[in-house]
């Protein structure tokens, strides 16, 4: 019986995707650091009528809630289109590089965990500013 493998989608930064080079890479923040051409996945892009929402603000959850809302077709659709391996990256470096949890890498994984629950998503934020969703 053949095994099936997990597609596992990555959650990290532009520099550390760099390793993972036989994995389709895309750009989920604003704009790209110098020399970086990655695909452009702007259904997770935190802008809003071409304003850019900023993670340090208190109210940034709320605004990304309702920006999510507004993309649900479309994200929904992408997302269950995955089926190899991909990294999605912005531009916070990791915990463990710098003590940074408000990346909205972290509110990425959990849409990705409640919609695919077969994947294998591996989010390098730890502690992320904002608790799981529950349910
Ligand atoms: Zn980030």
């Amino acid at each position: 019986m053949k095994k099936t493998k997990k597609p596992i989608v990555w959650l990290t930064s532009y520099w550390k995707a760099k390793g993972l080079e036989k994995t389709k890479q895309y750009s989920i923040a604003s704009k790209q650091p110098k020399d970086f051409t990655l695909e452009e996945l702007s259904i997770f892009m935190p802008v809003a009528g071409g304003r850019i929402l900023m993670t340090n603000r208190e109210e940034f959850k709320e605004d990304w809630d309702r920006l999510i809302k507004t993309r649900a077709r479309d994200i929904v659709e992408w997302v269950e289109s995955i089926k190899k391996d991909v990294a999605l990256c912005c531009w916070c470096k990791s915990a463990t590089e710098h003590k940074l949890n408000r990346c909205h890498r972290a509110l990425v994984a959990y849409l990705l965990e409640d919609l695919r629950p077969d994947l294998d998503i591996r989010c390098d934020i730890e502690n992320p500013a904002w608790p799981k969703p529950k349910g």
